[in-house]
């Protein structure tokens, strides 16, 4: 009997593009605190780290408190963001529905780990319709940040799939070192926030440029 395999993705920057909404809130997260705004490009490579990680790396001089007080007026600011713009939270790659809904059989079990609080999440999967397709979510709220593997441990953990049958699909460092932390497939995608050669750097098996190539990326699993 063939064991079945396990996909994890991303959200941001490998589902659903969302940046400018994350880029948003946080420019009124700083602003909020009177502070310079970090540079567009700063932002672009911290999405994926949980909110508290990503705060720190973007302003690594300020004190906890402060850290604290940034932390809390982006999670403000998101949310403001999603009730102000239903429908202009981001939107999903191309592609990306009929992959979901290709890969969606009996052999093949999908989630989600994300540096997204579970709120935010939750939003996604509502706006997309997409709930149905995971059997396992994991958020901020589940796990420590990535690269830590406590989200594909848990992954594993609610689904029953090992590492060696289990793939994990990102666009960030953070998802690939994850992804080696727990000794499961590396699968980079070149369309989201991180350079492909920083994915290559830090150990993707390989890297696909459409959803139409990751049916064969996953021949990897046998
Ligand atoms: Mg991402």
């Amino acid at each position: 009997m063939i064991q079945p395999r396990l996909i994890v993705f991303d959200c941001d920057g490998t589902l659903v593009d969302s940046l400018f909404a994350i880029q948003h809130a946080m420019e009124q997260a700083f602003s909020a605190l009177a502070l310079d705004a970090p540079p567009a490009e700063a932002v672009r490579g911290i999405v994926g780290l949980s909110v508290p990680q990503a705060v720190e790396a973007l302003a690594p001089d300020h004190p906890p408190e402060t850290l604290a007080a940034i932390d809390r007026a982006f999670r403000d600011a998101s949310l403001a963001y999603r009730q102000n713009n239903p429908q202009s939270n981001g939107q999903l790659y191309p592609g990306t529905r009929a992959a979901l809904e290709r890969l969606n059989t009996p052999n093949t079990l999908m989630a989600v780990a994300t540096g997204k609080a579970r709120r935010g999440l939750e939003h996604v999967l509502d706006v997309f319709d997409m709930r149905a397709f995971f059997m396992a979510t994991q958020t901020a709220d589940d796990a420590p940040s990535k690269p830590h593997p406590g989200m594909l441990q848990n992954c594993e953990r609610m689904t029953g799939v090992a590492a060696a049958r289990t793939a994990m699909v990102g666009d960030t460092t953070f998802d690939i070192a994850m992804a080696r932390a727990h000794g499961c497939t590396a699968i980079g995608v070149s369309w989201g926030y991180h350079p492909v050669k920083d994915l290559l750097d830090a150990g993707a098996h390989v890297i696909i440029d459409d959803f139409a190539e990751l049916d064969g990326a996953l021949e990897i699993l046998g």
